[in-house]
């Protein structure tokens, strides 16, 4: 984790990184209570708690008198910025025990989350003003996002520019494992969209971009080039090892979808169960979308309802789904640690999915208790951090297929367990 009491040095971060702003509130009437020697030890403990919640790539500076800022790495999903403020609240609101003296931090914390293009610092600037809305309404915290406060920083260029990107070849796919629960044995990856910014010298994730795409047209001419990336990597892998594209509803109000997906896999000649099409929860879909997701389940092709228990979908909607597949939205996930709630939920999502005659991914996987807990439960498939990050086709070989082509076995993912 990176500190830092150097106020210069708060803005550290990359644009991608949600900000947060907590002011203590009580401090003088500690210093009266306590002097000041055990004030440091009450600062100390709130650092502790901090660093406890916080992941090693976040970070945390001291703004004095009575402030810290937060920047968490590349967390821009608003369900987990929730989570992780929901974690910290839950450790800051218990009591602090200071040489006898029983104590509480009074606190009030404002995030927010990064638009696209926004700076770290205008994020930071919006988190402040954030900050400024939970002390006014006197709410423990307020999560916003930087665009309100920050459009003119959104850079107008980059629709345009993103064409361009998509032309020369800028936007491609990296790859994430899935592995079976059961044997941890590798059944394929996800390809999430990255852009290789020549300019910027850096892998630009789509947190900071997809927004757009998904916004304009654009979006139907990359998901048709992604379709087409990941079928040519997945025909070079070992059967019946499968690639997972992700496609935004809005790809699939034309009914262009079908006869793309068909040319390519008959172009490269991937079976077509070997392809999973993601599709996220947000809300119900059109009867047209529906009845093209139909037609790509008859041609055998996968359909994977993405981000599930995150949607506002009714139970009869999720039945009536032309779907094979469900992945529990990662916020559970992450949670079931520390939630009876969240736990549940996961356990709950299972067991549904199971009766409905789908298989189960759970991703967000970080750690090897979720990957055990998930076994116990029934969970089909994981994909997280703890079996591997996204990588790009060259790492991911390497990782995981060992450079081997078509003909031969992948190898066993027993290693990930010595
Ligand atoms: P998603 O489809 O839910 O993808 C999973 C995201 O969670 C990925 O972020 C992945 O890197 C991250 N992730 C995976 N395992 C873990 C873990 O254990 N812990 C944590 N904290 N995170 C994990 P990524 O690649 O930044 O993608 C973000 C979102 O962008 C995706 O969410 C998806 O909605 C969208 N996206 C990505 N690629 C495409 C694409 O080709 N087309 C469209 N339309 N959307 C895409
Ligand atoms: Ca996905
Ligand atoms: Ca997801």
């Amino acid at each position: 984790m990176n500190t830092s009491s150097d106020p210069v040095q708060a803005c550290s971060g990359s644009t991608g990184d949600t900000c947060g702003v907590i002011r203590l509130s009580n401090l003088d009437s500690v210093v009266a209570k306590l002097g000041e020697l055990s004030f440091e030890l009450y600062l100390e403990e709130f650092e502790r708690r901090l660093k406890q919640v916080l992941r090693s790539a976040d970070s945390y500076t001291k703004i004095p008198p009575n402030k810290y800022r937060v920047e968490l790495y590349e967390i821009t999903e608003s369900s987990l910025v929730e989570l992780a403020v929901a974690k910290l609240v839950r450790e800051l609101e218990k009591p602090v025990e200071i040489i006898g003296d029983r104590l509480r931090f009074e606190f009030n914390m404002g995030f927010a989350i990064p638009g696209l293009g926004v700076s770290n610092k205008a994020t930071m600037r919006a988190a402040e003003s954030s900050l400024k809305s939970a002390v006014r309404a006197q709410k423990t915290y307020v999560i916003g996002g930087a665009e309100g406060n920050d459009k003119a920083e959104i850079d107008p260029h980059l629709l345009p520019r993103l064409e361009q990107a998509l032309e020369t070849g800028e936007l491609v796919l990296h790859y994430q494992a899935k592995v079976d629960a059961a044997y941890q044995r590798l059944v394929g990856a996800e390809g999430l969209v990255r852009w290789n910014h020549p300019e910027e010298k850096r892998v630009i994730p789509p947190g900071e971009f997809i927004e757009v795409v998904e916004n304009s047209d654009l979006v139907r001419p990359m998901t048709e080039y992604l379709i087409r990336a990941g079928i040519a990597r997945c025909v070079e892998w070992a059967a019946p090892l499968s690639v997972a594209v992700n496609i935004a509803p809005k790809v699939l109000e034309t009914d262009q979808l079908f006869p793309v997906v068909a040319d390519a896999l008959n172009f490269y000649g991937l079976e077509a169960s070997r392809l999973i099409l993601e599709i996220t929860e947000r809300g119900e879909l059109p009867v047209q979308s529906l009845a093209q997701l139909e037609t790509l389940r008859e041609l055998g092709v996968k359909i994977s309802i993405d981000d599930f228990g995150t949607g506002q979908c009714s139970l009869s909607y999720f039945r009536d789904l032309p779907a094979d597949q469900v992945k529990i939205d990662s916020s559970f996930v992450m949670a079931m640690n520390t939630s009876h709630k969240d736990r549940s939920i996961v356990r709950g999502c299972i067991d549904l999915a199971h009766h409905c005659n789908m298989e189960v991914v759970a991703e967000g996987v970080e750690d090897e208790q979720a990957a055990l807990d998930l076994k116990e439960m029934g969970c089909d498939v994981l994909q997280g951090y703890w079996i591997g990050k996204p990588m790009s086709f060259t790492a991911f070989e390497q990782e995981y297929l060992r450079g081997l082509s078509g003909q031969e076995e992948p190898s066993l993912f027993a290693s990930l367990l010595d």
